[in-house]
Parts: C-alpha cells; sequence; structure tokens
C-alpha cells in the first residue's frame, strides 16, 4: 500500500530521502508548500517513508530543559546574527573539531536552502534568520555519509526539520549535535518570492538583489527594534524597521505560514533537538542589565549530549542561567502553535493575480491608508 500523506506534513522531505527505489519526489503545491509526490508505479510498498515520518512516528518528550540568557563576546559576531550570535559560536566549535556544519542560507536567487559548509565563510552565510521554508532532504544522505565517516556535524533547522533529519537517519550518532530555533512558523516560498518581486520593482527599477537582512541591527534590536535591509546591485537601498516592513508583517500575523505550523507536533516539550535557540524577547523588562541593544538569545539545553556540548562553548559566550517559565512566557512561539489568520485562504487565492504588497496590507489592515484618505476627500467633496 502506497504511502499515505498525514494531513499536517511538515514537508521535511525524509521519506523522498530515504525512499529505496526513490518513487517520491518534493514538489511545490498552489501555496509554495513542497509536499511528497509519490510515483505509485515504481513503489514497492516497502512502507520505508511511514518509518521514516516524524509526523507519523511520534517525537519523544523530553525532561524540562536548562534555560540561559547568552550573548556572544565578539559584538561584530553578534551585530552579523538575529538575537545573541549563539549559532556561529556553536558552529566555530564543530569546524575546530573538523565537523561540519548544515544550516539554512539564501541561494543565488534568494530562495532559502539548507547547505553544508567545512568554513567560516559558509557560516558566515547562515548567520541570520531567513522568514521562508528552507529546503533540506537533499542533504539528507549527504549527513549520514559524513556521520558513517565519523565527523562531528552540527545540524541546525526549524523543530520540524530537526525531527524529519532524526527519523531519516533513525539511530543517534555520538558526534551529531541537533539545533533547533524557537519558530513562530515557516512562511510560503512562493510568497516570499512574489514579495522581492515587489520590491524590486518598487524600490529599485528591478535591478538585482545584491544582499538580504531580514535581521539588520542598525536600528537595534531591543524592543523587537530590527531592521529588514536588501541591498540592490544599482546602489539602492531598502531598509526599514519590521514593524514596517509588509512581509514581515504578513509572516508574524500568520497570513502565509505552511498549514502543520497550525499544530506543530515539535514544540514545548516535544522537541527533538540537544540545544533551542531563540531570541531572549522580553529581556529588557527581566535583566535590564543584560540588554544593550545588540541582541540576547535564549538558550535551551534539552538533553545530556547538549548539556556536555554546552560546557564545552564557555569561552566564546557570556550566558547566565534564568527561569525557563519566566523567559517562555515572553515567547509564546516557543510552546504554542501560530493559529492561521482569517484570511490565509484568501491571500492564497489572489497571490497569483494581485500585486504582493497591496494585497497584504488590504487583507491585514483593510483598505490602504492612501485609499481611505482619498474616500474621506471624495465624502467631502460630495457633501
Ligand atoms: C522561520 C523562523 C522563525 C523563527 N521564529 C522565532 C520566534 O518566534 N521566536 C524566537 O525567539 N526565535 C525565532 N526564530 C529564531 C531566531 O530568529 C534566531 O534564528 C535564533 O535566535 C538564533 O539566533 P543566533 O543569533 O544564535 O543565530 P544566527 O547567527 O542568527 O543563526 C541563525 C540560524 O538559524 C538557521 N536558519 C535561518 N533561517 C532558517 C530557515 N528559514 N529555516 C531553518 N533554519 C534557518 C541558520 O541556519 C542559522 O543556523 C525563528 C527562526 C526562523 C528561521
Amino acid at each position: 500500500m502506497a504511502f499515505t500523506i498525514p494531513q499536517n506534513c511538515t514537508g521535511c522531505g525524509s521519506c523522498a530521502a530515504g525512499c529505496p527505489v526513490q518513487c517520491i519526489e518534493m514538489q511545490a503545491d498552489l501555496e509554495g508548500f513542497r509536499y511528497p509526490q509519490i510515483d505509485a508505479a515504481r513503489c514497492i510498498s516497502c512502507q520505508k517513508c511511514e518509518k521514516m515520518c516524524p509526523v507519523i512516528r511520534s517525537a519523544p518528550a523530553q525532561a524540562q530543559p536548562q534555560a540561559y540568557a547568552v550573548k556572544h563576546r565578539d559584538d561584530e559576531v553578534r551585530i552579523r546574527s538575529s538575537s545573541g550570535g549563539v549559532f556561529p559560536a556553536l558552529a566555530e566549535l564543530v569546524l575546530a573539531d573538523g565537523g561540519v556544519v548544515c544550516g539554512a542560507v539564501y541561494a543565488d536567487d534568494f530562495s532559502v536552502v539548507h547547505q553544508i559548509t567545512e568554513n567560516a565563510a559558509g557560516i558566515e552565510k547562515m548567520q541570520g534568520a531567513k522568514y521562508a521554508q528552507s529546503r533540506t532532504e537533499h542533504l539528507f544522505s549527504e549527513i549520514r555519509r559524513i556521520l558513517e565517516a565519523g565527523r562531528w556535524l552540527l545540524f541546525v533547522g526549524t523543530p520540524c526539520q530537526v525531527a524529519g533529519l532524526k527519523a531519516f537517519l533513525g539511530k543517534d550518532y555520538e558526534k551529531l549535535i541537533l539545533v533547533d530555533t524557537i519558530c513562530h512558523g515557516v512562511p510560503s516560498p512562493e510568497a516570499w518570492e512574489r514579495y522581492l518581486r515587489y520590491r524590486r520593482e518598487k524600490d529599485a527599477d528591478d535591478s538585482v538583489i545584491n544582499a538580504i537582512n531580514q535581521r539588520d541591527k542598525c536600528s537595534g534590536w531591543s524592543n523587537y527594534g530590527y531592521s529588514v535591509r536588501i541591498d540592490y546591485q544599482n546602489g539602492k537601498t531598502y531598509c526599514t524597521q519590521q514593524n514596517k516592513d509588509i512581509y514581515l508583517q504578513g509572516f508574524v500575523n500568520n497570513l502565509y505560514l505552511r498549514p502543520s505550523c497550525a499544530q506543530c507536533l515539535f514544540k514545548g516539550n516535544a522537541r527533538c533537538a540537544d540545544l533551542t535557540l531563540g531570541d531572549y524577547w522580553g529581556v529588557w523588562d527581566q535583566y535590564p542589565q543584560a540588554d544593550d541593544n545588540k541582541g540576547v538569545s535564549l538558550v535551551l539545553v534539552n538533553t545530556q549530549k547538549g548539556a556536555a556540548y554546552w560546557e564545552r562553548i564557555g569561552e566564546a559566550l557570556d550566558a547566565f542561567p534564568v527561569d525557563l517559565q519566566a523567559a517562555l512566557a515572553q515567547n509564546p512561539s516557543a510552546v504554542s502553535s501560530s493559529a492561521p489568520h482569517e484570511k490565509r485562504d484568501l491571500f492564497f487565492e489572489r497571490m497569483a493575480a494581485c500585486e504582493f504588497g497591496p494585497l497584504v496590507s488590504e487583507l491585514l489592515f483593510g483598505a490602504s491608508q492612501k485609499q481611505s484618505l482619498l474616500g474621506r476627500i471624495l465624502r467631502k467633496i460630495r457633501k
């Protein structure tokens, strides 16, 4: 019997990567999210795909983690990172141990994809959160080969990606460090592409994009003060605080998240990762002396292996233990799924036909301010 794809498939791709006859391909649906497509004629009904599906296999519940507030000691490293720069410190340690690091980068076309690197330049490209769902499954077999060769490997991704890799591997490796992020949810790659097209036309006469930073700290980090910055080849730059960027507004209001993010199985105590990284939102109230507006991370140490690795990292980071419940209270995405915006379906129905910015603005805030101003003027004239 062929694989029945679970309703809340996360698109991790472990089924496609593990199929012994390669009869499963990941393909984007109309919303732009990737799902397995099975060639039933080639399927041998071995059911390996079901055994490797992290949604079908339930994730083990874990003990209460230890929580820390953390900052990288090098401010320049921290500025390039989303929050406190914990990821680059973990990555440096793995490289120093002769290992490799797997994390998310922007591809040449600025779609988001996981890559494997063995050097500092590769780590730098991985720094910073990229708010679109990343692809991972093309690397799963390579990751297993590296681990079988006895090398250290650090994998960083969303909780469902970590669960997917773990299910694909099917056993623990002593030198595998799994790290997930606190995750609000993953936006549609198609929405991301349409946003970039909209920005290029609006800001830069369709110029090519040179660089993107969705967590730029030129306007700070505290009180969610970070900015989105896009640099274009024609010398123009778009830079605006996150609460004025239409893409991030749609993201935080759950307008184009993956359906499975509405019922995430890998949050809270169900984490598969050794360590969890997030922003320490609210640190400015709880520990104001630790907040210098350049970013503070919240780190959860979930497993014994995570604790052993965490012990070794001391040098590069400033860290102090914090109360887990108090920290999580400021960061609901750590434990709760993101309920879809009531106009999510309408967004995807109209996405292909409408200009990205005005569509999101209309769905989130009603008629644009310009239109309502015009309406007010017209009404006055008619009186
Ligand atoms: C989609 C998404 C949603 C998030 N939501 C929250 C949230 O609600 N609350 C919160 O506290 N933190 C959230 N985070 C995590 C946070 O933004 C930082 O990534 C985290 O705090 C690590 O920061 P850092 O300074 O240590 O690492 P950085 O140097 O910023 O490194 C970022 C790491 O995240 C990985 N990464 C980047 N983009 C992606 C992606 N699209 N998919 C998978 N992995 C990726 C990179 O490989 C890298 O390892 C989210 C991250 C992502 C990617």
